[in-house]
């Protein structure tokens, strides 16, 4: 097997991905992996923006107390303070990077959106700020000397020896290679297409959060995923977001009797967490009603405001200025990842993991809304940091073989719709033990028939797993989990989150509850 040596392996080419590779750059030759084209990941369709606590009538302290309210209780302090703490300095590194932030005379535009107390949401062209921040940094990167971008290259497994990562196997131009490091970076984004309806980016398949399981690396919260309220109600894969910061410019929902239900639901109204909106819709959903953004407040402003999402709902037929626009809760993020300390350190040593594929606690149990860019930025800069103070491994790989992949997409694609709906319908917005019990037994059914040589298949299934054995240990409800059959948080859980290590047997997983 052909053997590529780095100082520094990313995995990943994301807003975390690049933002480590350029970090890492500044003192060592870095690799970076993407499993299709550079910017196939999540955030090229960040559109709402990224928080930080730059305006004057905010503060990292306000911003913390924001963050950790969403997080219903679960969030991991110290994690939070880094994030809030580095907020302003990290917006500065990719405003200097090249990022356009839209501004006006008193500098920073910056907008509003739910569950934040003040405007702090730094954005591009109004909605099309991850797209502008992916140009900026993968315009750095191109140039940069010292760093290599490998598209079409997808990661398949850690290497692990003697306890320790020190490389990663990847199909490479068709070829099985084996990569190298002092320090790998997994930042391979979230798993959002586990599910049938989400925003997610067809790449964001969780394969980085299943490398490390196989790997033995520890995972945490991975109960908790995020169902965004406001998907546009037209079946695609992935769905067309319409951000909230449409509802924080005065948009509201509405359901087919011109009903603006939030109102009697939350005390924010159409403004309340996210899992409280898309529990709402769901219900109004559920009665036979079909719901509505109605942002006709917004007139003609909107075309300016939200470009993206005008194109896009001009496109289907719907003029958001004078038409409600039909929307529909769909999978947005994942809370859980690969478990992390505050410099990006995983369980395993020389493994780092940042971005959503991540879980350094700042979420807790639900995503304040455009945090995670920012999560993406601070924490992949702490790693790369850290990562640099590491010196060359003296463990060398022994004989590696690499697992056949089988490439057809069509029998694939059976596979992963039955996994999708599967886990839409056993462990989606709405869960119980008992639709957790039998989604498990399909998801067993579902593994015996798929081949170990679909990988990505068969990583979407581990990685469904960890979210229905976790779903199922956490008696209560909490932030993003919703289980009907325990409807309330419960001061018994309000300390314990969920800890995840492959078990002896591959099938088997521990989930270990410990305390924050
Ligand atoms: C529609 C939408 C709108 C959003 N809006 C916002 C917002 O306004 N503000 C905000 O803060 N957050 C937003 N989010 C969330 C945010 O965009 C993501 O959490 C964030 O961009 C994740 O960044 P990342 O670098 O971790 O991963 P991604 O950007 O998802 O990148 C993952 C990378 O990993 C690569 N990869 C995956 N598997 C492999 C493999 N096996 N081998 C090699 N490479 C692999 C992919 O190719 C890709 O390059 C939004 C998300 C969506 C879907």
């Amino acid at each position: 097997m052909n053997r590529i040596t780095t100082d520094y392996l990313v995995v990943g080419s994301g807003i975390a991905g690049l933002t480590a590779a350029l970090t890492l750059a500044t003192k060592g030759r870095v690799t970076v992996l993407s499993k299709t084209v550079l910017n196939d990941g999540n955030s090229a369709r960040a559109q709402g923006g990224i928080a930080a606590a730059v305006g004057k009538d905010d503060s990292p302290s306000l911003h913390r107390e924001d963050t950790l309210r969403a997080g219903a209780g679960l969030c991991e302090e110290d994690s939070v303070n880094v994030l809030v703490k580095n907020g302003a300095d990290a917006v500065r590194q990719l405003d200097a990077w090249g990022t356009p932030f839209d501004s006006g005379r008193d500098g920073w535009n910056l907008g509003r959106e739910g569950s934040h107390s003040v405007h702090r949401i730094l954005h591009v062209s109004g909605d099309a700020t991850g797209a502008a921040i992916m140009d900026a940094l993968l315009q750095r990167a191109e140039e940069h000397p010292r760093i290599r971008l490998l598209g079409n290259t997808r990661a398949v497994d850690l290497v692990v020896e003697e306890g320790e990562c020190i490389g990663v196997s990847a199909f490479y131009a068709g070829k099985a290679v084996l990569f190298l490091a002092r320090a790998v970076i997994l930042a391979t984004g979230g798993c959002g297409q586990i599910y049938r309806y989400t925003t997610n980016s067809p790449a964001v398949t969780g394969d980085g959060i299943a490398m490390a399981w196989r790997a033995g690396a520890q995972l945490r919260d991975m109960e908790f995923v995020q169902f965004h309220p406001t998907a546009l109600a037209i079946d695609a894969n992935p769905m067309f977001l319409i951000s909230e910061a449409v509802r924080g410019e005065g948009a509201f929902l509405v359901n087919d009797k011109g009903d603006a239900f939030m109102s009697r639901v939350h005390e924010w109204g159409d403004l309340a967490p996210r899992d409280v909106v898309s529990r709402a819709i769901d219900s109004q959903m559920r009665a036979g009603r079909k719901v509505y953004l109605d942002a006709t407040c917004l007139g003609e402003a909107f075309a300016t405001r939200f470009p993206t999402i005008y194109e896009h709902c001009r496109k289907a037929g719907i003029d958001p200025s004078v038409d409600w626009i039909p929307v529909t809760p769909a999978t947005h993020f994942v809370m859980g990842g690969v478990w992390t300390d505050t410099f990006g350190r995983s369980s395993i040593p020389r493994l780092f993991a940042v971005g959503e594929a991540a879980c350094t606690g700042v979420h807790g149990a639900n995503r304040l809304a455009s945090n995670s860019l920012l999560e993406g930025t601070v924490y992949a800069q702490r790693a790369a940091q850290e990562a640099l103070t590491l010196s060359a491994p003296t463990i060398l790989p022994k004989r590696y073989s690499m697992p056949i992949c089988s490439r057809d997409e069509g029998k694939e694609k059976i596979w992963k719709d039955e996994l999708r709906l599967l886990m839409w319908e056993h462990a989606g917005i709405i869960r119980d033990k008992e639709g957790l019990q039998k989604g498990l037994e399909k998801l067993t059914r579902l593994e015996r028939k798929v081949p170990v040589t679909f990988l990505e298949c068969r990583d979407m299934i581990t990685i469904s797993r960890t979210v229905m054995e976790s779903a199922l240990w956490r008696e209560e409800s909490r932030g993003g989990h919703y289980r009907k059959d325990y409807p309330q948080s419960s001061a018994q859980w309000a300390t314990t989150r969920s800890l995840m290590q492959r078990g002896r047997q591959d099938e088997s997983i521990v989930v270990a509850g410990d305390c924050t």
